[in-house]
């Protein structure tokens, strides 16, 4: 027998939440990290006595009432809710779009006026059958919207031109007819208070965790040290590229501190101009309410990604997606594997789908083993 039940790699989110479910269960874990810190990417590092969100804005939200539960067992989330700002042509609006950014963008102030705008926008700059990106985005809402808040923003998202992005990538533009900012239509939603390594710290508490330790610096170390291993990393590395490797997009993140209390007076402003080559800046203190005397924001840029940089969005075009379906099969002839989360799955995952995919594996785990 093995010294450990399981050995799970990677201390994001799903490794976490399996490590917590298989303890719970009587199970022996071990947890290993190749970050100097755990989280994955949920990680917040403390600047200033404020959690710098490292990896991106976090924002948790949910509509499943026992999965708010579930969380709220480790931490308290505060009510902080995401009304996202967008700067676009030197003028600041309401994000996502409803009767306020209507208002600021064509004067209309009834959703009857506001209505009839974007019907007179989309019937004349939409297009029958959309092939691209921007004329996706023009049969949606029109031209106005997609100048101010989707063109140029998109390309330097994605580094190409709109017209050269497939349509799929926008698959709908939601509109709101109520003077609503709030960003996400979740009922639950806020931030851990304290920041979300609390939650972390939460599920983990009395597991042992190894960071700075690479499961394939000595995989066959590793392997022998537990019965099974629950894999959370990139599902091509498992496999040594022996297939290829599969695609992301990066971000670089550029923190600075500010000698004053408020910077921006919101959690997030878009920069949707071109002229900056950053796509967001986030203020973090306003995640938790901070009233420290100083602050930090972060410009977001996004990059080209390769192997040495953070791999944050999958490119799930024809190409890559066959490639890692070729992954999926391999890893299903794995015995004493379970692989799960948003790099083995090579899939974008919100935070609340990953916990609620590692309960499922993990129950079906525990009740047959
Ligand atoms: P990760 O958090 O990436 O964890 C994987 C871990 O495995 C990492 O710590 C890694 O170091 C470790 N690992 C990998 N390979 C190895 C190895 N060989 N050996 C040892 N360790 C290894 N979700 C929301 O709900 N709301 C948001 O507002 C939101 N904002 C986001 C913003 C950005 C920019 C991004 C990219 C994502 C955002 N998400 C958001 C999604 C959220 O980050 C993910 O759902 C979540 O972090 C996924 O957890 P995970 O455990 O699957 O992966």
């Amino acid at each position: 027998k093995n010294e450990y039940d399981y050995l799970i790699v990677g201390s994001g989110l799903f490794g976490s939440v399996f490590a917590y479910e298989a303890t719970k269960a009587g199970k022996k874990c071990l947890v290993i990290d190749k970050r100097e810190h755990i989280g994955g990417n949920v990680y917040c590092e403390n600047i200033e006595g404020i959690n710098v969100h490292k990896y991106g804005a976090h924002i948790f939200h949910t509509n499943d009432k026992s999965l708010w539960n579930y969380v709220n067992q480790f931490v308290e989330f505060n009510n902080f809710t995401n009304s996202p700002m967008s700067l676009s042509k030197g003028k600041l609006y309401n994000l996502p779009f409803n009767m306020n950014t209507f208002n600021q963008l064509w004067g209309t102030k009834t959703p009857h006026e506001a209505k009839a705008k974007i019907d007179e926008q989309v019937a004349i700059y939409g297009v029958e059958n959309p092939k691209n990106l921007e004329e996706q985005a023009l049969s949606l809402v029109g031209k106005d919207i997609y100048d101010h808040f989707i063109k140029e923003y998109t390309e330097k998202q994605w580094g190409r031109k709109a017209s050269e992005l497939p349509a799929f990538i926008i698959k709908r533009l939601p509109v709101r007819f109520t003077f609503d900012n709030n960003y996400f239509n979740d009922i639950y939603q806020g931030i851990p208070i304290g920041g979300y390594n609390k939650l972390i710290e939460g599920m983990l508490e009395g597991i042992e965790v190894i960071t700075k330790t690479d499961y394939f610096s000595d995989r066959n170390k590793f392997n022998k040290l537990s019965n099974k291993i629950v894999y959370s990393g990139k599902i091509d590395e498992y496999f040594d590229y022996k297939l290829g490797i599969l695609e992301y997009r990066s971000l670089h993140f550029e923190n600075e501190i500010l000698e004053t209390d408020n910077f921006q007076g919101n959690a997030v402003v878009n920069y949707n101009d071109a002229n900056y080559d950053f796509t967001r800046i986030i203020e973090h203190k306003h995640f938790e309410f901070g009233k420290q005397n100083k602050t930090v924001i972060t410009k977001e840029y996004p990059q080209e990604w390769n192997p040495g940089r953070e791999a944050f969005y999958p490119i799930n075009d024809v190409k890559n997606q066959s490639l890692f379906d070729e992954y999926k099969k391999l890893s299903l002839e794995e015995k004493n594997l379970i692989f799960g989360g948003r790099l083995s799955e090579y899939k974008y995952y919100d935070m609340h789908q990953v916990i609620a995919l590692a309960l499922t594996r993990s129950k079906k785990e525990l009740e047959n083993g």
